[in-house]
């Protein structure tokens, strides 16, 4: 199974992800993910993108790309792969396919979560995530079921990201309507886009993403 979780900030692509790596055994490239990682290496990738990062714009294609050619090819993606914030821009899509053809391997679904963008401040504004195994959290939405106590490791530190906020998200939602959206019509040419609706409860979202999957397996 490969496929892309396309959607704004703070849509629930990371919540998704997470839970359907579970279900088919598949890894989960979270390019946001992968870059935090960097940062927090302190290494030369991480040096490039902090200020970038920070500010709420995009990291150069190049580099994205070269990431997620480095990782589709590992192991722990044998079975195949969730996509969580690539691609996007057209360029970062583009290289996709011509990474996927090179491998002689097919993309299967790309799932696009609609979420107003009124709402996504509340669902940003509120994210904290386990600093040990990075599960996701909600303080309104999806808190953890223990106070204080990571569901998933049992860890009990927990992070805020530095660009979730109002001025950061102004930004990043303008990056998503400007480079972002321009993809939707490249994969509604190729007829494996299905928008399923991200304002419902998690548990509701998690079904209708299901149902997508069920008409492809
Ligand atoms: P993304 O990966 O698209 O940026 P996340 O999965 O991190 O988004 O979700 C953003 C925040 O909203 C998180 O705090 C998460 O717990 C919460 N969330 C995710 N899906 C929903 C939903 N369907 N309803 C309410 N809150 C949600
Ligand atoms: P995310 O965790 O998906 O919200 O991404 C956080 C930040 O990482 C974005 O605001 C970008 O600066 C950068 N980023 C993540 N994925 C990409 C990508 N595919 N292309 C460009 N920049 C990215």
């Amino acid at each position: 199974m490969r496929l892309i979780l396309l959607g704004p900030p703070g849509a629930g692509k990371g919540t998704q992800a997470r839970r359907l790596t579970h279900m088919y055994n598949i890894c989960q490239l979270a390019t946001g993910d992968m870059l935090r990682a960097h940062i927090a290496a302190e290494d030369e990738i991480g040096s490039r993108v902090k200020e970038i990062m920070a500010s709420g714009q995009l990291v150069p294609d190049e580099l994205m790309i070269e990431m997620i050619r480095n990782r589709i090819t590992q192991p722990d993606c044998a079975k195949g792969f969730i996509l969580d914030g690539f691609p996007r821009t057209v360029p970062q899509a583009q290289a996709l396919d011509k990474m996927l053809s090179d491998l002689n391997l097919k993309l299967d679904s790309v799932i696009k979560l609609q979420v107003r963008e009124e709402d996504l401040l509340r669902r940003i504004e509120g994210r904290y995530s386990c600093g040990d195994c990075g599960a996701s959290y909600h303080k309104e939405f999806q808190p953890t079921k223990v106070p204080g106590v990571c569901d998933e490791c049992g860890g009990d530190h927990f992070v805020v990201r530095p660009d979730d906020n109002p001025e950061k998200m102004k930004i990043r939602l303008q990056a998503f309507r400007e480079q972002t959206t321009p993809i939707l019509p490249y994969y509604e040419g190729k007829r494996i886009l299905s928008t399923v609706d991200g304002m419902a409860e998690i548990g509701e979202v998690s079904n209708q993403i299901d149902d997508v999957l069920s008409e492809i397996a």
